[in-house]
């Protein structure tokens, strides 16, 4: 499988960072309007990868992320990269029900779904429950060692009883905030697409979320960036780093 152009979309900063660096990505002028938040970093060689990073909020200096910035960045990589390929990267929550451990990472597997959405009126429920499919990266998953899993989006850290249940009736193994809304817009636009998220914090574990994400992010990044370079290395079918040609 040889996929030559793939877009990154990234919410955070400090996500990113361990990527763009492990990835050699440079920082370009993007081609959407400048009053949009995304930035985007960039190679060309030997594959071409784009990293589109949400943005800031300036009013309160911290980073987008959420379904908001998701869907307009999805929209604007899609216009204007055309990509063959979405991978949607971050962090998440895991399950220890499903047997998921801090540093883990994931990727998707069978539909993405939100699990925040209440529309109890036919039609509207299943609409706004999203099911949208992720490409099938169970092969890849196999080969390099990685777990897959159900990935479900919404946009708060915690989680209420209703998205508790949800998640569950989902299979859910991550829980994110991104994730659903890119890939609806890759659904629209008919442009594969798939997650690879790492474990921060345990949604069914006995922590705090915001401690346990702060705690976690380095750890949590560090094996993103490295699953990164070795889901991206396998579809380009690159040798794994260190490998001699
Ligand atoms: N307090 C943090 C905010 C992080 S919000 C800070 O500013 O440092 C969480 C981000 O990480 C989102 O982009 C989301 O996709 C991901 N995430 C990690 N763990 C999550 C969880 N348990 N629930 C929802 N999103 C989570």
């Amino acid at each position: 499988m040889s996929i030559p152009n793939v877009c990154l979309l990234m919410a955070m900063h400090a996500e990113a960072r361990p990527v763009i660096d492990r990835l050699g990505l440079e920082e370009v002028s993007p081609p959407w309007p400048d009053w949009m938040p995304m930035r985007l970093y960039q190679r060309s060689r030997p594959t071409r990868v784009s990293l589109l990073l949400f943005g800031r909020d300036e009013r309160f200096g911290v980073d987008l992320i959420g379904t908001q910035a998701a869907t307009l960045a999805a929209s604007q990589s899609v216009e204007h990269l055309r990509p063959d390929l979405v991978i949607s990267a971050g962090t998440c929550g895991g399950f220890l029900l499903r047997g998921g451990a801090i540093g883990d990472v994931y990727l998707s597997e069978g539909d993405f779904v939100f699990h925040d959405r209440r529309v109890p009126l036919e039609g509207f429920h299943e609409s706004s429950l999203g099911q949208y499919p992720s490409m099938d990266v169970r092969a890849l998953a196999a080969a390099l060692g990685l777990k897959t899993g159900v990935v479900t989006t919404g946009d708060a850290l915690d989680a209420l009883d209703a998205c508790r249940e949800r998640m569950e009736g989902a299979g859910a193994s991550v829980k994110e905030m991104e994730a659903a809304a890119i890939a609806w817009v890759c659904s629209l636009a008919g442009v594969p697409m798939f997650a690879v998220k790492a474990v921060t914090d345990l949604v069914d574990g006995e922590h705090p979320t915001e401690a346990e994400f702060v705690q976690n992010l380095s750890l949590a990044v560090d094996r993103l960036a490295g699953s990164l370079d070795r889901v991206l290395r396998a579809l380009s079918s690159e040798p794994p780093a260190g490998v001699a040609q």
